[in-house]
């Protein structure tokens, strides 16, 4: 199965992809993903590891997405090098 794109940026996009709860406040780490109302609403830290795909309601693992933004991969936004 190739690597799904999401485009971060997009508002079509980020209303598509949800939290296992259903929420859109998710943000992308580089190894998982994070929610900031289940960080706030639930017991827990807010991290999950599949993004759900509303239009089919497919899982996504961080691995099996690809994500961008106006700048380029996320990755590269943030980069791996310290600042
Ligand atoms: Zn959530």
């Amino acid at each position: 199965m190739s690597r799904r794109v999401i485009e971060l940026d997009e508002a079509v996009d980020r209303w598509r992809w949800v939290c296992p709860k259903g929420h859109r406040s998710w943000e992308p780490t580089n190894h998982h993903f994070w929610c900031a109302k289940c960080a706030s609403r639930y017991e827990v830290d807010g991290v999950f590891h599949r993004l759900r795909d509303l239009a089919t309601g497919d899982l996504f693992e961080r691995d099996d997405v690809e994500l961008r933004t106006e700048t380029g991969p996320y990755s590269d936004r943030y980069g791996r090098e310290s600042s």
